[in-house]
Formats: C-alpha cells, structure tokens, sequence
C-alpha cells in the first residue's frame, strides 16, 4: 500500500493541536503506511497569545490523553468559569456595571422555563440574569473552583475551561504530538510549487530541501502560505462587522496574595475592550481596539491606565489583524487550520474552538481512499457556517451596547449588524432567545448564551402583553430561591481556586 503522507506546515497551538489530534484519532502508531509530520519554521515565531478556552478543550485534551493535572502544571494554568463583562452596557459615569456570561447553562426544569418568569419580575427587585439563572455566577464571584481536589480529571459539578500560557501549551501539545508518532522537522518553507490542476505539488524548505504529501495542512498563522500565498484563496474581511483590528498585549506578574480570577475580565472601553486572564503567577492582560477610532498610542494609554501604577514601562506587543476568513479554507490537496483560515478577535475566546471543530472534521472525514479532497466542499459550509455564527455572536456584544463613544454608536448602525443577528433582535423583543434559532451542529454558543449576553447588557424582551400565559409564578420562585440555595452551598463546599491550583501543582 502506498504511504499516505500528511504535511502540518506550523508549529503554534494549531499546528501542534492538529498533529496530535490527528494522530490520536487516526490511531498513527497502528497505522505504518500513514505519515504525519510537522514541519516548522525556527526562525518565525508563533503568535504566542491565546490564553482563553473555551470549555470543549477539555474533551480534546482528555481525548489526546493528556493528564489533567499535567497540563495544569505544565501550561501555568487556571480554571474559567466565563466571562466577567464591565462597563459593556454603558459608558461609566460613577462606579463600574458589570455582568457575567458563566460556561453553566442556565437551570433547567423539564417543565417550567425559568426565562420568561425572569423577564416578567419587577427589574428593580430582581438579581442579575446570569446569577438568577445559575449557581456559577456565585461559585466565581466568591474566587471558588469549580471542582474539588477529588474530583476526576476533566470531571466537576460545574461546567469549565482554562486559562493557560499560550507557549507552553503548544510544547505541550508537541510533546504529546510526537509520543503519538508524529514526525518533527524544522525548516523554513521558501517556495510552494502547485501542479497543472492547481493542487500543491510539493514545498521547498530553506533547510531541509523538498517535502511532498497527499494532504497538506496550512497551520501557519496569519500569513497563511500555503492558503493564501501559494493556492490563492481569498479572504474574506468582516471589517465592515466587527472593527477591532489590533491587539497590544503584555504581560504582568501576579502578587502572590491576590486574588486568583476563575473568570476572564473584558473591560469595555472607548474603541474596544481589554481582557485580563489570570494565569498562575502572571496575568495576561491586553487591549483590542479598533484603529479608525483610536491612535495606537491612545491604545496604549488605555492598556497602561489599566495595569496601574507600577507599570509605566510595560512591554507591550502590538499584533494586527484583520477580521475576517476564508470561505474556502480545503482547496485540493490544501486545508487550513487556525490563524490561516481566519480569525475574528480575541472577544469569547473562539480561536482554539475554531481549531478543535476543524480537526475534529477533517480526523471524520478523511477519506481512507480517493481523491483527499473529498470532503472540502462539506468542510468549508460548515466552516463558513461556524464562522458566520461567531460573527453574529460576537456583533451582538457591541450592537446592544447604550455605550455614547463613537465606536460604540458606529456598532449600532444598521448596515453594520449582520441580517440574521438584526432578524433575530426583532424577535427576541417579543420572545427569549430559544433553542429552535439555532442549528447546534454548527454553532458555538448556543440560545442561552445569547440569553446571557442580551440580558446582561439590558436588552429588553416585552412579554408583559402575555403574562396571563405564565401562571406558575409561584413554582418559579421557589426554583429561583432554590438556585441560590444551592449556590450558599457550593460557595461553602468548594475550596478556593488559588488553593485548588497551589494543590494541583503541588503534586497533590
Ligand atoms: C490578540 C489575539 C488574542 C487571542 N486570544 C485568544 C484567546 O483568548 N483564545 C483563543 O482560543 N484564541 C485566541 N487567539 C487565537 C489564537 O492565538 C490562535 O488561534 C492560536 O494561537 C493558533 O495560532 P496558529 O497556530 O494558527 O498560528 P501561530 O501561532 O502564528 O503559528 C504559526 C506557525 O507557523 C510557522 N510558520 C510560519 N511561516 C512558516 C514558513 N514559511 N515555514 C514554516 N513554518 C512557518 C511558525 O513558525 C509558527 O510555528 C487570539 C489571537 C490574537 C491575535
């Protein structure tokens, strides 16, 4: 049997993410005429950020077999219950408002939905939606873990992800890559050769001579050059969405008494907003914005402001972006993976999701034998579906926002906001966000996260004209009370996230 060869070129987290993943479903050790190598530049560095996830990653890292408590020691990491939104609903004035998008989905009742009894109580009486609706919100404002010390890996009573050094993980994920049977090789591609039918015919390194596959996987960042540069496909800017288009990013050490964050910050602010992630021992703290609102040094102003005092000299890494990807992300022999296909912005920690869900696909549908190409025009409409659905969820963050900064204004527009995000706000005037507007096969967040973000932010849903429909107002307060009974409990139960971490990586 010929050997089948597949060709990652990049060696950030989805260069090392795919081959590991790969491997591991393609069960390579058992498989000597299937080939996988990684084969990364040693002069060009990966883009180094990426300190969010999303609560899948702990599926995939379980499936590559990789120890939970491994992975924590070895990447710096901390556990994420979500997101903590400041100032997103309006520009302050005196003190901050904030909201929280936690990972738990709201609390279910096979026959009583909590929602529309939420939005028919007295809104100056009422707790906040997401806190109303879980018991998570509590756990993290009180800075508990989500689990206990016990608990099996991957496994607890409250839904999570991570926060880790972005570098680190993809040493990780290399070293796992390469214990499952994965080739490594460095070398810098200078030139990619494409054959008569436009598929690519081999790639010359400048260290390591020629490299031919059957399958080519383009892992290499932003500049994309197997995608982009050498097959051609174009990229599509949703600039005219989305405006942030630059990041700085630094780096602060963490006080080894100070409150270790379960949640990532997002701190809205004129022209965009900054994320503080808390790792262990540092945090990662950064600023999005967009550059036709505001100067780079303005930008980094803002960042400085937020660090405090002490930090005047930060160092600061400035990366642009253009928002947006490529509907055709499998071309031929070509099928990109992470950065190369597209990128968004930082906002909801999507780039590790958008990785997992295109290797997940492409380990499914690889074709054991024909044309490698098969399954292209399947992946890209799922693709490009997913892509979509971020695009709506992520505008929807700042088209609802009252913020009066013209960035914010320009957010509202009409023609800025996609026609199936401006659909649905119609709607949801009338009604909550449910189950039946989404397709869950290709959508990343699903009804109630849309839930927590409208509610969060103030977004009205008028249901007073039916509240004669929703007579069991007594069965739901009891269930709203129960909720937070619940949470008086977990608060109490579960240790701090700082000493759940000091545990864990302390070998205990
Ligand atoms: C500001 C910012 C914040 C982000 N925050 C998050 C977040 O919180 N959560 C999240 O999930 N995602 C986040 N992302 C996205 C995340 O960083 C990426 O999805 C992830 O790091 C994957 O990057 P990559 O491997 O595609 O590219 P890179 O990390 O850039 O890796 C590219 C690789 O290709 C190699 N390479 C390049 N050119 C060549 C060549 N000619 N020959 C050989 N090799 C080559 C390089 O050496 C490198 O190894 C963020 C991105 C940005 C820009």
């Amino acid at each position: 049997m010929n050997k089948r060869r597949i060709l990652i070129v990049g060696g950030g987290t989805a260069g090392w993410l795919t081959a590991a993943y790969l491997a591991k479903a393609l069960k390579l050790p058992e498989r000597p005429h299937l080939e996988v190598t990684v084969l990364e530049s040693p002069d060009i560095s990966s883009v180094g950020v990426g300190e969010g996830t999303f609560p899948t990653i702990r599926s995939t890292l379980q499936f590559l077999g990789i120890d939970e408590a491994r992975f924590i020691r070895e990447t710096s990491a901390t556990l994420k219950q979500g997101i903590r939104f400041v100032d997103w609903a309006r520009t302050p004035t005196a003190g901050q408002q904030q909201f929280f998008h936690p990972f738990e989905a709201p609390f279910y009742a096979e026959d009583l939905n909590l929602v529309p009894y939420w939005l028919l109580q007295d809104e100056a009486g009422r707790l906040p939606f997401a806190e109303a609706m879980t018991l998570q919100v509590r756990v993290a404002e009180a800075h508990r873990a989500p689990k206990r010390a016990g608990e099996a890996p991957y496994a607890a009573p409250l839904n999570y992800a991570y926060h880790f050094d972005a570098l680190k993980l993809a040493k990780l994920l290399a070293a796992r890559a390469l214990e499952l049977g994965v080739r490594h090789v460095q070398g810098t591609v200078t030139d990619v050769a494409l054959d008569a039918t436009g598929a690519i015919a081999h790639l010359d390194t400048a260290q390591q001579g020629r490299f031919q596959a059957e399958l080519y996987i383009d892992c290499t960042g932003f500049r994309a050059e197997l995608i982009g540069k050498a097959v051609g496909t174009s990229f599509k800017s949703v600039r005219h969405q989305l405006f942030a288009d630059r990041a700085l990013a630094c780096k602060v050490p963490l006080d080894g008494n100070a409150v270790m964050e379960s949640s990532t910050i997002a701190t809205a602010h004129e022209a965009g907003w900054l994320w503080e992630i808390g790792l262990n021992g540092a945090r990662g703290i950064g600023c999005v914005y967009s550059s036709s609102h505001i100067s780079d040094d303005r930008a980094a102003d803002i960042l400085r402001d937020y660090c405090g005092a002490g930090h005047e000299d930060l160092a600061m890494r400035s990366i642009p972006f253009t928002p947006g990807y490529r509907e055709q992300q499998w071309v031929r022999n070509c099928v990109a993976v992470g950065l190369s296909a597209g990128f968004l912005e930082p906002l909801e920690a999507t780039g590790l999701v958008l990785i997992e869900a295109a290797v997940g696909m492409i380990a499914e549908m690889l074709p054991h034998s024909g044309p490698i190409h098969a399954p292209a025009r399947r992946f890209n409409e799922l693709m490009t579906a997913r892509f979509e659905n971020i695009i709506n969820f992520l505008k929807l963050h700042y088209c609802i926002s009252q913020r009066e900064e013209p960035f914010w204004r320009d957010n509202a527009v009409a023609a800025t906001i996609p026609d199936r995000l401006a659909g649905l706000l119609e709607e949801w005037k009338l009604r909550p966000p449910g189950r039946f507007d989404f397709v869950l096969d290709t959508e990343t967040f699903a009804f109630f996260n849309y839930q927590y973000i409208l509610y969060g932010m103030g977004f009205a849903t008028d249901l007073s004209a039916g509240r004669s429909d929703f007579p069991q107002s007594a069965d739901a307060d009891k269930l709203f009370a129960k909720i937070q009974r619940f949470a008086d409990r977990a608060v109490a139960d579960l240790p701090s996230h700082r000493a759940l971490i000091q545990q864990i990586n302390a070998g205990r």
